[in-house]
């Protein structure tokens, strides 16, 4: 079975005014395959985030489920919500780290609402840090990285507890051509070597190309096309 599926899944924003309200979603079927990197490509306003957050219970959909690793995320709440997102990491466009924090502490935060020691957590933390190759910055502050450096933080900081899911909402589109080239590579040895499922939304087709499995192409609330990444670029 997928690790996630959308199933007949729509969105509506309600507002006060019937004919203001904006369908963001309609009909959305998707499969992401454990051990795949999927990804949803469309312009803005396409529905990419509205899609991407029903994952981890950020949003929910108007009609539908959303099922991840056999649980319908879109039936649980608080509790169950948060224990959900424990297998769930996510990585940002603007990296989201807490300026107040040093990059080893960035990392310790999801450690540290879960309640780990010290020792546990710095077992834990360094290793991340290699693995995205920080060691030697553990101690620096996010205004005193570079932005492919915040996102290697971003991304030890999703793999902190250990998810089986990693969701990426446009995590290159602040990078220039050439970090964003280092952070597509990294993404794909994290999926290789850890097996960690990936989805990801982007506007930018060469992303697609260069880091999917799979590409499915979002207009207008629907999915118009998907596929392998080698279907849908082969085709003329
Ligand atoms: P994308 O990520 O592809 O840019 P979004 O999922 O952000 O697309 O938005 C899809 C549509 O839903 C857009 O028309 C957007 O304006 C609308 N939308 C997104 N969030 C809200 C919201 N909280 N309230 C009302 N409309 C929203
Ligand atoms: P989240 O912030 O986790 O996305 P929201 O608080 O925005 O959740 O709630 C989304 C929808 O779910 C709303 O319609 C809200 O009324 C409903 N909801 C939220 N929490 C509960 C709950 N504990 N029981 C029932 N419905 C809830």
């Amino acid at each position: 079975r997928p690790l996630i599926a959308f199933a007949d899944v729509s969105k509506v924003y309600p507002s006060r005014d019937r004919a203001a309200e904006v369908v963001a979603l309609s009909d959305v079927n998707l499969d992401v395959p454990e051990g795949a990197i999927v990804g949803v490509i469309g312009k803005s306003g396409a529905g990419k985030s509205t899609l991407i957050r029903m994952v981890n219970g950020l949003e929910r959909p108007s009609g539908g489920r959303v099922v991840v690793d056999g649980t319908d995320v879109t039936a649980l709440y608080e509790r169950g919500l948060r224990q959900a997102r424990r297998s769930i990491g996510m990585i940002f466009q603007h990296f989201n780290l807490l300026s107040s924090r040093t990059a080893f502490d960035n990392i310790a935060l999801p450690l540290e609402i879960a309640g780990l020691d010290r020792a546990a957590i710095a077992k834990r933390v360094e290793p991340l840090l290699a693995m995205v190759g920080l060691s030697d910055k553990r101690d620096r502050y996010p205004a005193e990285l570079s932005g492919g450096q915040k996102q290697r933080v971003g991304i030890a900081r999703a793999l902190a507890t250990k998810p089986r899911v990693l969701l990426s909402d446009e995590a290159t589109s602040a990078l220039d051509p050439e970090t964003t080239d280092q952070i597509l590579a990294l993404l794909k040895t994290i999926n290789a070597e850890l097996k960690l499922t990936i989805l990801f939304i982007t506007h930018e087709m060469m992303v697609v190309k260069k880091l999917a499995d799979r590409v499915a192409v979002l207009e207008g609330g629907r999915i118009v096309e998907q596929g392998t990444t080698y279907e849908i670029f082969a085709h003329p």
